[in-house]
């Protein structure tokens, strides 16, 4: 036998104690899920206690023994983190994690396809494949689209970012750089898009004064009006666009952008369209919710992120292309490889050639078992009740007398609380409401019974409660409402009497 592989390697475990560990391990997350609800969503540990609990332990020189590691371990991740899998987090838009995309990252593990090259990982590229192709089915789009998952939706929007820009150059980019391009390349979206477009800007040699940043209309979508003219005012003065971003879900409230018409901009102005749906696509399954996305077919690229609304643990994100071609051109680097579309002879895929990674883990996994798992009309419910929770946390907020419901759109909320005695004319000014608000917020989230982030919404200060979270129930909504004003009551008191 060769040494390398015998039992007393430092690093292998036996089959004996594989399954000792193991079971032990499995018994104790059984133990987590079940209880997650009872714990508090974080508990409020500052950095300096968190760094005291880890202790301060140079490199070890030996060996720890396994089991000792495992409960020391589990101890710290499951006692001392924010737990985004409990039923009052509601927090960016981060979704409580499905249990089999856990167990699904245990078999990618043991089995560590290297999903780059076809050659390295046969059944996992070819499960890659299939999850790109439900995943265009799930939204609505051909099955002709393809794709590649990546780590979240930043990775996906720069994905779809390079091969836009490669499309739209002039051939010679690749080689020559921007200076190639006649003009300087510039591009549209929204002043609600996302931070990733600015570290796109920067990133791909652009400079963020590249970016137009369009107004928005009193519904918060972009202002398709702006967007021509600034598109006609560019060309006149010799500049070159080449893109437009879409956003379908805002990141701060939800906002689905009015897809057709940026569409029909696009067309006029040959440009190639890009939908951020990194949170908000898979909205679109739902039949009520699906004019709300209309236009979404024309897009040349959608980015979505399967670790928001379809439950995958961090990470997975996932470009689609219309024509995927545009993600060879961009990223192959051999050239031998431009024959991919004569698909009878069937090319091997290999995924470096469609994104930036080049060893690539299996993430495809969690995604794909989930599907099965859950089947496109459990996703239709399971999105569908986090709208309603959604709606519901907003109807009890207007219906309150000390809250006020700000905003609601998909399965985000946000909302204030303004003290019963609130009035415009004593010192309560709006920026004490801010200020309250504020506090709220930053108490809320260190006390750990509700989680919730923010929102600026109109020069207001606002609670913001996004909803991926298939282990909310109604009552977490009530709670939550009564948690908001109490805490609310009680700060106005302290603040308010000073
Ligand atoms: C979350 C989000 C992103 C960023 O995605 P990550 O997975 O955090 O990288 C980009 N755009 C929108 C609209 C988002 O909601």
């Amino acid at each position: 036998m060769n040494k390398a592989i015998q039992p007393s390697s430092p690093i292998e475990i036996n089959k004996e104690e594989f399954r000792k560990i193991g079971y032990q391990l499995i018994d104790s997350i059984s133990d987590f899920l079940e209880t997650i609800g009872e714990k508090p969503v974080t508990t409020g540990e500052t950095p300096n206690q968190i760094q005291k609990l880890l202790g301060n332990a140079s490199l070890p020189e030996q060996g720890t023994p396994l089991e000792e590691l495992f409960a020391k371990t589990s101890d710290l991740l499951m006692n001392h983190s924010l737990l985004n899998g409990h039923p009052k987090f509601f927090g960016y838009i981060t979704s409580s994690p499905a249990p089999i995309g856990a167990l699904a990252d245990l078999l990618a593990a043991v089995v560590n396809p290297n999903v780059g090259a076809n050659i390295l990982s046969p059944m996992a590229t070819a499960i890659e494949k299939q999850t790109i192709k439900w995943l265009a089915e799930f939204i609505g789009v051909p099955t002709s689209y393809g794709g590649i998952l990546v780590s979240g939706g930043n990775m996906a929007n720069f994905t779809a970012f390079l091969a836009a820009r490669t499309a739209k150059a002039p051939k010679s980019i690749k080689e020559d750089g921007l200076a190639s391009a006649p003009g300087e390349m510039v591009l549209y979206c929204s002043k609600a898009t996302h931070t990733w477009i600015e570290k796109a800007a920067v990133l791909f040699g652009h400079g963020t004064n590249a970016v137009r940043w369009i107004p928005t209309n009193a519904a918060n979508e972009m202002n398709t009006e702006i967007l021509s003219q600034t598109i006609d005012q560019d060309l006149k003065s010799g500049k070159n666009p080449f893109l437009v971003i879409g956003n379908a879900g805002d990141v701060s409230t939800g906002v689905v952008d009015n897809l057709s018409e940026i569409a029909t901009i696009c067309k006029a102005y040959d440009l190639w369209f890009h939908i951020d749906g990194a949170y908000g696509i898979p909205a679109a399954v739902v039949p009520e919710y699906k004019n709300l996305f209309e236009g979404f077919l024309e897009a040349d690229s959608i980015a979505l992120d399967p670790h928001k609304w379809l439950y995958a643990p961090l990470e997975a994100g996932c470009t689609l292309i219309k024509n995927p071609q545009h993600l060879i051109d961009t990223y192959s680097s051999h050239p031998v490889y431009y024959n991919f579309s004569t698909i009878e002879d069937e090319p091997s895929l290999n995924y470096y050639e469609y994104g930036f990674q080049n060893s690539r883990g299996f993430r495809a996994l969690k995604v794909w078992m989930a599907l099965q798992q859950v089947g496109k009309s459990g996703y239709i419910e399971l999105i569908g009740k986090d709208i309603e929770l959604s709606q519901l946390l907003f109807e009890e907020a207007k219906k309150h007398s000390e809250l006020e419901a700000v905003s609601q759109n998909l399965s985000i909320t946000t909302l204030r609380y303004i003290p019963s005695d609130f009035s415009q004319d004593v010192k309560m000014t709006e920026s004490y409401l801010n200020s309250l608000n504020e506090r709220l917020l930053n108490d809320l989230q260190q006390e750990g019974e509700v989680f919730l982030s923010n929102a600026v919404i109109a020069d207001k200060y606002c609670l913001r409660a996004c909803i991926v979270n298939f282990r909310t129930s109604q009552k977490d909504i009530e709670e939550m409402i009564e948690i908001i004003v109490s805490k609310g009551r009680q700060l106005h008191k302290i603040l308010y009497t000073k």
